[in-house]
């Protein structure tokens, strides 16, 4: 076998690069308001505060798809201060990031996500979220993870005053 001479090998494949993001989202709970995460209707007692429909799993998605393709935030895309925010649809936000970032080259790869909160438990919705969120991403369900963790007890969630979220999320360059 001749030697490989130096210098001879072909350029790094573009569709190689993948790009990596963290998001992570937190909300309180409130009596009274609807909980909805990953855009799924979960029947509990609480709900979460915000200015949106406080979806915590989405806006952490949103934030991590975001930040892999260095496009800012979901406050700078969607400011608290725009009325036209309120009660938002958060499925719809996702939605409209996912399309921001085809339009710079970008198409979602594949998601995980954890959820933190003591209560409600959410392994009997995790099928229908990660279809719910795989619909928004433009991607095949097996490519969305969902896991559910308690804090222990310990601190603001193991007090059940609230939920965080974290999401990690990889693109890969689309070929458009
Ligand atoms: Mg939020």
């Amino acid at each position: 076998m001749p030697r490989k001479a130096r210098g001879t090998s072909p350029p790094p494949d573009p569709d190689a690069a993948l790009r990596v993001g963290i998001g992570y989202d937190s909300h309180p709970f409130a009596l009274g308001r609807p909980l909805t995460l990953g855009g799924i209707l979960i029947p509990s007692e609480k709900g979460l505060s915000g200015h949106s429909d406080a979806d915590a799993v989405c806006h952490a998605i949103t934030d991590a798809i975001l930040g892999a393709a260095g496009l800012g935030d979901i406050g700078e895309m969607f400011p608290d201060s725009d009325q036209a925010n309120k009660n938002r649809d958060s499925i719809e936000m996702l939605e409209a990031a996912v399309k921001r970032l085809g339009a710079s080259g970008y198409e979602v790869n594949q998601v995980d996500v954890i959820v933190i909160t003591e209560a409600p438990r959410l392994s009997p919705h995790r099928e229908k979220m990660r279809a719910r969120l795989a619909a928004a991403l433009g991607i095949d369900s097996s490519r969305v993870s969902v896991k559910g963790k308690t804090n222990e007890g310990m601190g603001w969630i193991g007090r059940n005053e609230g939920l965080a979220c974290i999401a990690v999320a990889t693109l890969k360059r689309n070929h458009s």
